[in-house]
């Protein structure tokens, strides 16, 4: 047997849902819309399978919440209906409440939140309230599960009696007359049941039920006579007629069952007057999320150390166990600390370096080289590697080998100058600082048979020896991979592919657990309500709703739970409108991009201004956006009307609260989990495969790495490379038609931070960090045409990699949210099409004021320029099309 389960927003349906269910159930969407349907079975009794309806205030047809509702509640399988209200709040719930009466379903009234009833003193008269509506009343308390499984067996009970639903006459007598002519006229056309429901309906003109009926026009005018009878006896439409009919009887229904407790302020009063403060809800707010957003995602909490040890050692190479728990959230162990001191002592010295070079002397001295080299990096020399190497040096020590000068790089791979300091290597203004190739040389030192015998037989430092060291999870797979006999591919397919990318996101996963703790108890808590209500003062003059905001606040960590946080925004549009846009926000990974350019722009130092602008233009692309966006037909309209109850302040249920955050954590690892899989694979592919067109390569197609001959910079000739050359000229007006910095982009894709690293590995520099000198003087050089720099192609460049599609893991969220593949790519399209205009924008203007170039192009950015600004100040078009679009699209 089907309950549905009824009733305003935040009257407690999904609290007595979970009670009830035990579970958070089955959680899906109702055809065609992405408003969420959840259905389980009553824990107590499995016979009995409840649906939880989206929180409504009315069964009008204006948005698709209403319109699941009220289908369901007239032609769905439910056998009766549990009407949840809030007790502490009965004007507005009962409004729902006369309209639910008139469905034809038996229906039960749960009078939730007794408990804050009791506590304010509100005496009730159950009996006459049951008698004035017709209907069963059992009082309840969800969040304390008191009375629950009562109210359950009741709806049940009335199930079973099959008793038509009577509604109340909740109309004036002239009303009920027009309505009753009305039943009269559709009596043979209407289903029995609904005939009352209907006959409303038709008088308030709703264009659903009138569209269900195929009146001639000769009926059509006589219900319009009707109608317009009781309008002008009225002086007011049918549908506003109905409304304060209803409100009006509700107040009497209540004027004589509840007697309320003389009035006192409580505690939520005297709260509420300061947390929603016209001058003080702000900042309280600001406060409020600045710790949240500090606690959870700043260096002093255990999200971040989780995730940054998930990252690093996890998902790296792996950690000592020794070095104990402090370790996790400094980082700074002792026996880590001794490794890196070691390795770095040991690529000081540069052994391999030294080796190398000597060997070359060695050459053009005349002795025999042959498998020397070999021997003297050979892991474990043979016998005769040993004495060919003991005669080498014995040889090379006697023809006095000695090479005088080599480049000695440190740690960073930085070249060091004569006092051992690094030579910063950048290309500034077109003016070149001295710049070293490899094999170059500054630092000269001396290096002979001794010093070759020492470098040949130092070793690398390995972890066993500095404690009891744990394999990460890469290192473990890829040795199990390979003691299997697993082909190279394979092993690079699953580390480089799969491990990497969907590790990197998993590893956020600790750090979203915490943000999510918080944020649900400030839900729970009845917090949130609160600042919607305060945010919605300032957004509403863009034409945003407040629940916008904190999706927003929230994307500037990451945009996955920024996007998740959509969830509470009940109206379609705002709700698709904000997914769209949070992306905009520089999420956390987007910080090394920043960093990179801030390095490119002015060598690292004095660019304290860039990290601050980036955040701007990612705000500014949100509000024109949606200034824009509210201007077209598919979104306009004023945002939905504030009305919201603001529950009273209480401490959540740990149940509840834990219930909350999993709820979040589960659905960001399913499905950004299954579309990152994927994504990753695909990049992976695309980067190791390719055509081997290198010098002495057959040209066949295959995995690079493995292909005769393959280059360092096999890259080069993969399919991304290709991809790239294919559709960089499609960033030529951005001034940056490189298949580099599109092959950059689309691996930012997997993640925003990717960017950064394969721009390393496309110089063949390697890993490297976003702070690396040669790295910027690198993409420096990548935007220098005829010895210029062309900064404006460099911020465009960035500008357009901060608000171009988001990291896969959103895209997935987002997907996720809306739930229709065709807003998705919409949401895509649009925002990769805003990141390219502003790119032009910039591009354009900086090249026409700096360098008087101006082109083609230079116009189309006027252009698109002067459209956007025509799309700012134009007049909002009227709000009723919403209504339209809304309906057309069901
Ligand atoms: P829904 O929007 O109808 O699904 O409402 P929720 O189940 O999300 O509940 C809204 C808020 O009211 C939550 O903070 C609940 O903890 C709280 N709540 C629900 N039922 C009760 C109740 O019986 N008593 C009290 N004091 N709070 C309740
Ligand atoms: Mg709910």
């Amino acid at each position: 047997m089907h309950i549905a389960l009824a009733g305003n927003p935040n009257c407690g349906k999904t609290t007595l849902f979970n009670e009830l269910t035990g579970s958070n159930g089955y959680v899906g969407n109702w055809p065609g819309v992405t408003v969420e349907k959840k259905e389980a079975a009553c824990s107590k009794d499995k016979s009995v399978i409840l649906t939880d309806l989206p929180g409504i205030y009315s069964l009008s047809p204006y948005s698709p919440e209403e319109v699941v509702s009220r289908d369901y509640l007239l032609d769905g399988d439910a056998s009766s209906v549990i009407n949840l209200v809030d007790a502490t709040n009965l004007e507005r719930n009962l409004y729902l409440t006369t309209q639910i009466l008139e469905c034809g379903l038996p229906v039960v009234l749960g009078m939730n939140m007794n408990d804050l009833l009791e506590k304010r003193g509100d005496k009730v008269d159950g009996d006459l309230l049951s008698k004035k509506l017709g209907v069963p009343v059992v009082f309840t308390s969800a969040l304390r599960a008191k009375n629950v499984n009562e109210l359950v067996e009741t709806a049940k009970k009335a199930a079973e009696s099959n008793t038509e639903q009577k509604a109340p006459r909740v109309f004036s007598e002239k009303v009920e007359d027009a309505l009753v002519q009305i039943e009269g006229i559709i009596e043979g056309v209407s289903n029995k049941q609904h005939l009352r429901w209907n006959a409303i309906k038709i008088f308030e003109r709703d264009e659903m039920v009138l569209s269900r009926f195929d009146f001639d026009k000769e009926t059509k005018e006589c219900i319009e006579a009707i109608i317009a009878a009781c309008e002008t006896e009225f002086d007011d439409d049918s549908a506003s007629i109905i409304t304060s009919e209803r409100y009006e009887w509700i107040a009497g229904v209540i004027a004589e069952c509840v007697v309320p407790a003389p009035k006192k302020l409580s505690w939520t009063e005297k709260v509420d007057r300061v947390v929603t403060n016209r001058i003080l809800g702000l900042p309280i707010f600001i406060l409020v999320m600045t710790l949240v957003y500090y606690v959870s995602t700043s260096s002093v909490a255990a999200g971040t150390a989780a995730t940054d040890f998930v990252n690093d050692n996890i998902f790296g190479d792996g950690w000592y166990s020794d070095d104990g728990i402090s370790y996790v959230f400094t980082h700074e162990g002792e026996h880590m600390g001794a490794y890196e001191d070691a390795v770095a002592d040991f690529e000081q010295q540069n052994y391999e370096g030294q080796i190398e070079s000597f060997i070359a002397a060695a050459e053009e001295k005349g002795l025999d080289t042959e498998g020397v080299e070999e021997a003297a990096t050979a892991e474990e020399p043979t016998a005769e590697q040993e004495e060919l190497l003991a005669s080498f040096v014995e040889a090379a020590a006697g023809k006095d080998v000695v090479v005088k000068d080599f480049a000695l790089k440190d740690a960073d791979d930085n070249f060091l100058d004569a006092d051992g300091e690094p030579v910063v290597t950048i290309v500034k203004d077109g003016e070149e600082v001295p710049q070293l190739e490899d094999g170059q040389k500054l630092m000269t030192i001396d290096i002979d048979a001794e010093e070759f015998v020492k470098a040949y037989e130092a070793e690398e430092p390995s972890h066993e020896e500095f404690g009891n060291w744990i394999n990460g999870l890469p290192v473990v797979i890829q040795n199990g991979l390979e003691n299997m006999g697993a082909s190279e591919a394979v092993v690079s397919l699953v580390i480089d592919g799969v491990v990497a990318g969907v590790g990197a996101v998993l590893g956020f996963l600790p750090q979203m657990f915490f943000l999510f703790c918080f944020l649900s108890f400030l839900e729970d808590c009845g917090y949130m309500s609160r600042v919607a209500f305060v945010m919605d003062r300032v957004f509403r003059k863009f034409g945003l709703s407040g629940k916008s905001f904190i999706p927003m606040l929230v994307s500037a960590g990451c945009a996955v739970p920024g996007i998740m946080a959509t969830k509470t925004i009940e109206n379609e549009n705002d709700r698709r409108m904000t997914i769209m846009t949070v992306p905009f926000i520089p999420c956390g990974a987007k910080l090394p991009i920043i960093a990179l350019l801030m390095g490119a722009l002015v060598g690292g130092e004095g660019g304290w201004w860039v990290a601050p602008m980036f955040y701007f233009l990612g705000v500014f692309a949100v509000i024109i956006s949606g200034i824009m966006l509210k201007k077209t037909k598919r979104f306009a309209g004023d945002p939905t009307p504030f009305i919201m109850e603001l529950p009273e302040y209480h401490i959540p249920r740990f149940k509840s609260w834990l219930l909350h955050v999993w709820e979040r954590l589960r659905s960001f690892i399913a499905k950004a989990g299954t579309i990152i899989f994927a994504a990753s694979v695909l990049i992976w592919f695309l980067s190791s495969f390719g055509f081997a067109g290198w010098e002495g390569g057959t040209g066949a197609f295959g995995y690079l790495p493995s292909l005769p001959e393959a280059p360092e910079d096999f890259i080069e000739f993969s399919l991304l490379a290709g991809f790239g050359n294919a559709v960089k000229f499609l960033f030529a007006p951005l001034g940056f038609a490189k298949w580099k910095a599109v092959a950059a982009t689309v691996s930012g894709l997997i993640a925003k931070e990717n960017l950064v690293s394969t721009y390393a590995v496309l110089f063949g520099l390697g890993e490297l960090g976003e702070s690396a000198t040669v790295l910027w003087s690198q993409i420096n050089l990548e935007f220098t045409v005829n010895g210029v720099v062309h900064t404006g192609s460099l911020i465009a460049f960035m500008a357009f990699n901060m608000l171009c599609a988001p990291c896969f893991a959103a895209m997935g969220a987002m997907r996720n949210q809306l739930n229709n593949n065709r807003w998705w790519g919409f949401a895509i399209a649009y925002e990769t099409g805003f990141a390219w205009v502003i790119a032009l924008l910039i591009n354009q203007f900086y090249e026409l004021i700096v360098f008087g170039n101006f082109g083609f192009w230079t116009i189309v950015a006027f252009v698109a320029l002067g459209y956007m600004l025509y799309m700012l100040f134009k007049p909002a078009p009227q709000a009723e099309e919403k209504v339209e679009v809304v309906v057309e699209e069901l």
